[in-house]
């Protein structure tokens, strides 16, 4: 086996990496856009319903509880309170 010679000026393995970061930041941006798209929808339908939407589901933390009538429901799971 013979080894490739290192030269200093070639830079190594490392010069590769780099790359991966403006696909990611674009699909970031992509993401950011499609959740303001979403929030903003989202809220239309809440007031076009009476509903409100609060914080984020302690119980299951996957979605955010929606009130209506001084009750507050998550959509995900079973969890509910009544102020
Ligand atoms: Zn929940």
């Amino acid at each position: 086996m013979s080894r490739q010679p290192q030269f200093p000026w070639s830079g190594g393995a490392e010069d590769s990496t780099p790359r991966a970061q403006p696909q990611s930041q674009a699909r970031l941006e992509r993401l950011e856009e499609r959740l303001v798209q979403l929030e903003n929808a989202l809220r239309g339908v809440a007031r076009e319903s009476s509903i409100s939407v609060d914080s984020a589901c302690p119980e299951c933390n996957q979605s955010l509880l929606l009130i209506r009538n001084d009750v507050a429901r998550c959509p995900k799971c079973h969890y509910r309170y009544t102020f």
